[in-house]
């Protein structure tokens, strides 16, 4: 293999080959801590003609390469597996906004931006990039797009993959498709762009893209709201619809657990009732004419939503910080769940109607499998979209009860199917939820994915045992 890391160093430089353990040590394990791998090596390349000829080094010698952005993934997609023959490729130092263009609203960025500096560069060009999720200080824009990612503002603005114009990517041959193009329209002919987005790596490495910005709003209010339950949510969601429009960005539900998990591990965060609920809803609108107009069909709504039953009380953010500490609430959730232990997530997604429905069969039939287990439900309400996660009953390790991974799947995964929605909602598939993707896809689904698979990738070296 010396040949093999000889080359990669003549290409990107002996200091961005990484071979030793302690300095692989960071691209090895997952966000989680659920998995660590072994690599041959890490590479870092500075260009995509770097990028490109890593690649054809890894094709020339056989060595498969896990592509890395940020390692926020949830799924064990970015990282090697347990052999010690593959490289992780890490994409960070392409981290350049190449171009803005705010008249047709778009901008051309490389792969390893940070998502949270491309929001910043939108911004300081009085333009939105709406992507938003808990984990964009740290991801990358190439990972949001190759696991197509979602976040909070979907309801409005769509995932990761209605906010690309186009991408260059990397083939599994070493060759650079150049498809940055900034167009609405283009249909000519079978949708490459869209191929790569949500591959998680596994048919070529996105290099650079040309993301879709949009006019700032003038003002976003955010709004906390109790409810006695998830079929009160989905009531509440249809009349801020009907109140509000586009004007409704954000749609999230959390159940009371999950706000006593936050409460109980970060104490500093605000408390917004004093007495407890059975659900939550946060509410964010957004307008393109003032505060005083977003406050006022926040107000009307809520008075509407009160008077008629479907809440029981709320609190309306009277200022920035105050949406900030709202928004706090929400995206601690992950990482209150990180701090007390772990458990067994399911990033689920089911038509809005039949959320409620979900929720209420599936948990007896947890509770009358594994007496005691914990549900941590929280999520995208708006967008059909539940993180359904298990933890352990008080008093059982977590060793103990990650043993019943597969059956707790089974469980949830099958009630999910069941109310005619998808075992991946935003998250992906990585090595994860692999076996499940096998379990649930059709046959004739599965078998064009493998056939686009060996047509892109045909020695098989794109981020293999990741999806497929
Ligand atoms: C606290 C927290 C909150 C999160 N919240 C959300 C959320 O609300 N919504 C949501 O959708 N996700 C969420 N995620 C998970 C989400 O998938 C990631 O945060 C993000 O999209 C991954 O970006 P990354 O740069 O970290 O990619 P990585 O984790 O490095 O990689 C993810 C996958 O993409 C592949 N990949 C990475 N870069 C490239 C590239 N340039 N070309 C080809 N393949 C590539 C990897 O091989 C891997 O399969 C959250 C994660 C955390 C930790």
């Amino acid at each position: 293999m010396m040949d093999f890391l000889s080359q990669c160093r003549a290409v990107v430089g002996d200091a961005y080959v990484l071979d030793a353990p302690a300095d692989m040590a960071p691209f090895l394990t997952d966000w989680r801590g659920r998995f660590t791998g072994k690599a041959l090596a890490v590479l870092r390349p500075g260009s995509v003609e770097q990028v490109a000829a890593l690649v054809r080094a890894c094709a020339a010698h056989r060595v498969a390469l896990v592509p890395q952005g940020g390692n926020t993934g949830l799924v064990l997609g970015s990282v090697p597996d347990v052999s010690g023959a593959q490289v992780v490729l890490s994409l960070a130092r392409l981290n350049t906004i190449r171009q803005i263009d705010p008249v047709n609203r778009a901008m051309t960025v490389d792969a390893g931006c940070i998502l949270q500096r491309i929001q910043e560069a939108a911004a300081a060009e009085g333009c939105l990039f709406p992507l938003s999720l808990a984990a964009e200080g740290s991801c990358t824009i190439g990972g949001n797009l190759s696991t197509n990612a979602g976040g909070t503002a979907v309801l409005r603005y769509g995932n990761t993959r209605e906010l690309c114009l186009g991408l260059e990517v990397v083939t599994p041959q070493g060759e650079v498709w150049s498809g940055l193009r900034g167009l609405r329209k283009d249909n000519t002919g079978y949708d490459l762009r869209d191929l790569f987005i949500g591959a998680e790596g596994t048919l070529g490495i996105i290099t650079g893209a040309v993301l879709k910005l949009y006019p700032q709003p003038k003002a976003s209010i955010t709004a906390l709201a109790a409810l006695p339950s998830p079929a009160h949510a989905q009531q509440l969601l249809v009349l801020m619809q009907d109140h509000c429009g586009s004007s409704l960005t954000g749609f999230e539900l959390m159940s009371r657990f999950c706000l006593d998990l936050v409460a109980r591990q970060f104490p500093h965060l605000p408390k917004p009732f004093a007495a407890p609920y059975a659900q939550y809803v946060l509410l964010e609108l957004s307008s393109s004419e003032s505060e005083a107009h977003a406050v006022g069909l926040l107000e009307h709504a809520i008075g509407a939503a009160l008077e008629r039953g479907v809440i029981q009380d709320a609190v309306v953010a009277s200022s920035v910080a105050q949406s900030a500490g709202l928004w706090q609430l929400r995206e601690h959730i992950p990482l209150a769940q990180a701090k007390a232990g772990k458990n067994i997530k399911h990033d689920i997604s089911l038509p809005v109607s039949r959320i409620a429905d979900f929720i209420a069969a599936t948990g007896p039939q947890l509770e009358a499998a594994f007496p005691g287990c914990q549900l941590v439900c929280f999520g995208h309400l708006g967008d059909g979209n539940l993180h359904y996660n298990v933890a352990p009953p008080e008093g059982i390790s977590n060793e103990d009860f990650l043993v019943n991974q597969d059956k707790v799947n089974r469980v949830v995964h099958d009630s999910v199917v069941a109310f005619g929605g998808s075992i991946s909602a935003e998250h992906g598939i990585g090595a994860l939820k692999r076996d499940e993707l096998a379990h649930y896809k059709s046959p004739v689904e599965l078998n064009m994915m493998r056939a686009i698979k060996a047509a892109l990738d045909p020695l098989g070296i794109m981020n293999p045992g990741k999806i497929l």
